[in-house]
């Protein structure tokens, strides 16, 4: 399924939900967390409805290295230049919440709220 209408992370792809875009393209859309942990923390996430990084399959692994190539790019372009954490919470003892795969990208001066 590449759309699931009761998906939270769908509807910001498709523009219904709100939220503030750092970068979009054909397949990826970067968008600020909505409850930060750290001075600078966004989400990317594919367009396409893949639910966890489990369901990932090997026609998605460019896309995969899409995501994680545009995460030092992104943070040099947020201003953070002293190291960033990268995390993908997958299924529920992964601690995912919200199941659209998304990667966590955390920069800015410590101490953080978390992580
Ligand atoms: P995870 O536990 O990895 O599934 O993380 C889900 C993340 O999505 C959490 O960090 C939430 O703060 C974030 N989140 C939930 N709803 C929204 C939203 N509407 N806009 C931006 N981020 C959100
Ligand atoms: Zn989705």
């Amino acid at each position: 399924m590449s759309h699931d209408p009761n998906c939270l992370f769908c509807k910001i792809a498709a523009g219904q939900i709100p939220a503030k875009k750092v970068h979009e393209d054909d397949d990826l859309l970067v968008f600020h967390d909505i409850n930060p942990w750290a001075p600078v923390h966004v989400l990317v996430i594919p367009k396409a409805h893949i639910p966890t990084l489990a369901d990932a399959q090997p026609g998605h692994d460019a896309l995969l290295g899409r995501m994680l190539g545009l995460a030092p790019r992104l943070m040099k372009q947020l201003g953070v230049s002293n190291g960033f954490r990268t995390v993908i919470n997958t299924g529920p003892d992964g601690g995912q919440e919200v199941y659209h795969l998304h990667m966590h990208v955390m920069g800015g001066p410590r101490p953080w709220a978390k992580g």
